[in-house]
């Protein structure tokens, strides 16, 4: 029943973050106007607008002028409820599951923007790293040096790694927003965590340029944004981190 209850209001979840990605790069109200084609302009009917169902129950297209809707819409609702689900099942009903779910909220939106723009907005990760704080100060006041450490180490290494590509590349391959990403997701995460976080991420983020080169997605002049994949590692760590360490450790032995 509770299953249900956090599988739908990620789902509802979901449909908001689909507006916050759309509109909050663009600094357009989140409220108004209410949900319309971009195509014809047509508001977007309640019944319409129900996540995931209304896609298919329409085919993925608007009822008015039945222009094609992006498939990222009912992807952004799926992978919302989804990981609120996978959440709620690892962590139960715990401060962790109201921390983590609060974090994997704000990734959702952060990493998408940044995969359509490479732009990571304060407007999303200042409230993130505030309440991130908050939340130890008024749940978890014992775990407050994890907390510190957590967001310092994940700032400290990836200005590291943002001075180390300036020098061997010769560009810039991380930016600031990714400093401050990796820093709120510390602050969640803790310490060391947030490291084992970032290696996941960067291990997924180059399978993914080796996948894309050599199928020619992309190529060498490519900047792909780092956002979200710390969002994919953050998550994987949270989910089965530990068992990836159980499973390294006996690897090294
Ligand atoms: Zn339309």
């Amino acid at each position: 029943m509770i299953l249900l209850l956090i599988g739908i209001l990620g789902l509802l979840f979901g449909s908001f973050f689909n507006v916050v990605i759309h509109r909050l790069p663009k600094k357009q109200s989140l409220s108004k106007p209410g949900s319309h084609c971009p195509q014809c302009g047509s508001a977007v009917r309640w019944v319409d607008n129900v996540p995931i169902l209304s896609y298919i129950i329409l085919a993925g297209r608007c009822r008015v002028c039945r222009v094609h809707i992006p498939f990222r819409y009912p992807l952004v609702e799926a992978l919302t409820a989804l990981g609120f689900v996978a959440l709620y099942l690892k962590f139960g009903i715990s401060h962790d599951f109201g921390r983590y779910v609060i974090l994997y909220a704000f990734l959702v939106p952060l990493a998408f923007i940044d995969w359509d723009r490479k732009l990571i907005l304060n407007n999303l990760t200042l409230p993130c790293t505030i309440i991130g704080i908050l939340y130890i100060l008024i749940f978890d006041i014992a775990n407050w040096k994890t907390m510190i450490f957590g967001g310092l180490a994940g700032a400290l290494i990836l200005v590291v790694f943002a001075l180390l590509g300036q020098l061997l590349f010769k560009k810039e391959s991380m930016g600031m927003g990714d400093v401050k990403l990796l820093a709120l997701a510390g602050i969640y995460l803790g310490f060391p965590q947030v490291l084992y976080a970032l290696f996941l991420g960067m291990i997924i983020a180059a399978i993914y340029i080796i996948v894309g080169l050599t199928s020619k997605n992309i190529d060498r002049e490519s900047t792909i944004p780092f956002g979200p994949f710390i969002a994919i590692g953050v998550l994987g760590q949270l989910l089965v981190g530990e068992t990836i360490l159980v499973w390294y450790i006996g690897l090294i032995r």
